[in-house]
């Protein structure tokens, strides 16, 4: 395989995403071991800071569409902007993160241009010349390896948090503008205002010790019983997503990808299965305990102890313990 790869830069906020980061250090991997070209997308407007903090980063050019109609995301114009230029320079294969913003990119581009889309990935390597991707199966209880032989452009995107960390060798890229038409006229949506989530009573990236509660408490009734062992260690409550959608804490409790990344110095996940999207943003807390009645639970792969039982009998026994 030869060519360019394009990274698809994600911002929150006007600060550049870790997962670009990421996403830029295996792609200066790839393009070293198969001399391939590796250029940076920077979409929105007044983009200089985020365009400043990408340019040693391991990209060899920075292309940057910035212009008044990016100031506000709209999946739509900014699908449309990113095809126009994954059409004009054909490379060989585009990276974003599996994220809100990675999703509703990866599978307009791949179809705007015809190319083959594959998400949630974890890892790539080669079989000879040919891409493997490497994915999760079933909430991630199983590994899948992925031959991509299909149409390029291959649209790939990856876990955040999933991909090395390392900083790759500085090397200065150069920045190119690329142009942005939008017709309004023919668009058939526009976003009207981004509605800020509330702030929330408490900052549980702050805390030494969380109480994490999943889909397994079954019911919001049972969540004083999870704040009765945080508050008996002197630690927080905190949740994964099916929590916080269904309402029964705020967002700003909520673990993960799409919410908060935590390194408590304690874990203790009760009723969690260990989701990628949830794992990745709680692996480096310093010590982790998982509770869960299902044994291939894939929370027990990251936790340091594991207690393979009802929630609703453990927690009680610990709260006796800690309190006695
Ligand atoms: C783009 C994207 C972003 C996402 N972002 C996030 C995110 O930020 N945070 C997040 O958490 N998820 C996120 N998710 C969702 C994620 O994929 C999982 O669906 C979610 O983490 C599952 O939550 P859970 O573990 O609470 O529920 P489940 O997967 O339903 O697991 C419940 C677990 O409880 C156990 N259990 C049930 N009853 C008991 C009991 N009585 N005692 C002990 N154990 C019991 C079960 O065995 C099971 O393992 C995201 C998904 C996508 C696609």
């Amino acid at each position: 395989m030869s060519g360019e790869i394009l990274v698809l830069a994600e911002q929150i906020a006007g600060v550049v995403d870790n997962v670009s980061f990421e996403l830029l250090n295996l792609g200066r991997k790839i393009a070293d071991s198969k001399g391939m070209r590796l250029s940076v997308l920077v979409t929105g407007h007044q983009t200089e800071s985020l365009q400043n903090s990408l340019i040693e980063t391991g990209a060899d050019l920075i292309l940057v569409a910035d212009d008044p109609a990016l100031e506000t995301y709209s999946a739509e114009v900014y699908s449309t902007v990113i095809s126009n230029v994954v059409k004009e320079r054909s490379p060989a294969m585009v990276f974003c993160g599996y994220t809100y913003f990675g999703i509703e990119m990866s599978s307009a581009i791949a179809t705007r241009c015809q190319g083959t889309s594959i998400s949630n990935c974890l890892d790539l390597n080669w079989d000879g010349d040919q891409p493997v991707v490497v994915r999760p199966m079933f909430g991630g209880t199983l590994m899948i390896r992925i031959e991509m032989n299909g149409p390029a452009p291959y649209v790939i995107s990856f876990e955040k948090g999933a991909l090395p960390r390392e900083a790759v060798e500085g090397k200065k890229a150069e920045k190119e503008l690329v142009a942005v038409k939008v017709d309004q006229s023919s668009l058939s949506t526009s976003t009207l205002e981004i509605i800020k989530a509330a702030a929330g009573e408490i900052d549980i990236t702050k805390a030494n010790i969380l109480v994490s509660m999943g889909r397994g408490i079954g019911d919001k009734e049972k969540i004083p019983l999870i704040k009765e062992l945080a508050d008996a260690l002197g630690g927080a409550i905190s949740c994964s997503r099916p929590i916080a959608d269904m309402g029964w804490l705020g967002t700003e409790y909520q673990v993960g990808i799409s919410a908060n990344y935590v390194t408590p110095n304690v874990y203790i996940a009760c009723g969690i299965s260990g989701a990628s999207q949830h794992v990745a943003a709680m692996r480096d807390s310093g010590l982790i305990i998982a509770i869960n009645k299902d044994p291939n639970a894939p929370i027990f792969r990251v936790a340091h102890y594991g207690i393979v039982g009802d929630l609703f009998d453990v927690v009680p026994a610990l709260i006796k313990e800690v309190t006695a």
